[in-house]
């Protein structure tokens, strides 16, 4: 069968993307949007028919306004399906997903990224589970009361927290998934111990290939595989490559400072943003061939049954080329079969492997 056509036949299942913030921002993701990743139109074109919706606080806000930002994250993201008038529908489990497959509908899941809204209180947890969160990732930049995060210098607990071993037990109880995108070595050594279900990167790579600390190690993609999860390749150019990284961190640092003073005073440093902004884009992209090639590097370690995309559209500055936004997805199944990939893999791959541990 040809790509595109095994590709409309496929269940994929895409388990990050921020699309939540630029909900908050006031974006209308029931129209074509020009800008940013993702849209409902965007999500079918690119015959993508489930995807997480990560509900993402920096650890830079205090803990009140963290739940309050998580909880309106979470009423947008319902709003935003209600909008849809039956396009879209909240999935709470596989079931679900498949329901929704058979009947043409799109799924949206909730996933948590970063544990700072549950504060120090399991029964936040419970609530968020309740509210339909099926993954938590449990802290992003910055460490949290749960453990450390790969992004910071002085680590805080050296591993988990107590409180975080509490969280761990919970998640296995509530049958939510453990996300370990963003937390630190030595937190990822102690969930693997501790937990009892099943352990996700929901968007993360291989450090064998692009040598960062938000990348696993094969160490660690072999512990993920003997718990039964899943290692869910994220599209992140400066993560794809070590090369374009080296080169990307400082335009985007500068970037990103252009825009910090474009937003207080966007007449006067207009020209200042779009020109950092230009030359951020002028830096030649991984293509698409290298999610392919982190996909393929994961096979090798543990099969096949452990390996899926998490795009982290939205929340990314760059993507890659062929694959710029949800609608070019088809690119990724196409170049699987190119390298010899049964259509039975294929399937495992795009969503599969992710839907099992939803059921
Ligand atoms: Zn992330």
């Amino acid at each position: 069968m040809k790509g595109k056509d095994l590709h409309k036949k496929l269940f994929v299942l895409d388990s990050h993307c921020d699309t939540p913030i630029r909900l908050l921002a006031g974006y209308d993701i029931n129209i074509r949007g020009e800008e940013g990743h993702f849209d409902f139109i965007r999500m079918e074109e690119g015959g993508l028919n489930a995807a997480f919706f990560a509900i993402y606080t920096p650890n830079t806000i205090e803990p009140d306004t963290a739940t309050r930002r998580a909880l309106q994250m979470i009423a947008r993201t319902y709003d935003a399906v209600e909008a849809s008038n039956g396009k879209a529908a909240v999935a709470l489990d596989a079931q679900d997903a498949r329901d929704n497959f058979e009947s043409g509908v799109l799924s949206v899941f909730l996933g948590m990224e970063n544990g700072l809204p549950i504060q120090k209180d399991l029964s936040l947890l419970r609530l968020f589970y309740d509210m339909g969160v099926r993954y938590m990732t449990l802290t992003h930049a910055g460490n949290n009361e749960i453990c450390d995060s790969c992004a910071t210098k002085e680590k805080r607990w050296n591993g988990l927290s107590p409180f975080g071993e509490e969280v761990v037990k919970e998640m296995n109880r509530l049958g939510m998934l453990i996300d370990v995108s963003h937390i630190s070595d030595d937190s990822f050594k102690d969930i693997i111990k501790l937990s009892k279900g099943p352990v996700v990167a929901t968007h993360s790579c291989c450090r064998a290939i692009a040598n960062h600390p938000r990348n696993l190690t094969d160490d660690m993609i072999k512990d993920i595989a003997s718990t039964g999860g899943v290692v869910q390749i994220n599209f992140y150019p400066p993560f794809l490559d070590s090369e374009y990284a080296e080169k990307f961190w400082p335009l985007c640092d500068a970037f990103e400072e252009a825009e910090k003073r474009w937003k207080e005073d966007p007449v006067k440093y207009i020209d200042e943003y779009e020109q950092a902004k230009r030359e951020m884009f002028a830096l030649k992209r991984p293509s698409y061939k290298q999610v392919v090639d982190h996909i393929d590097h994961v096979v090798k370690l543990v099969g096949v049954q452990h390996v899926g995309i998490g795009t982290d559209f939205d929340g990314i500055e760059v993507a890659p080329e062929g694959v710029e936004s949800v609608d070019k997805l088809v690119v990724i199944t196409e170049e699987l079969l190119e390298r010899g990939y049964s259509e039975d893999s294929v399937k495992l791959i795009l969503g599969e492997n992710f839907l099992r541990l939803l059921e």
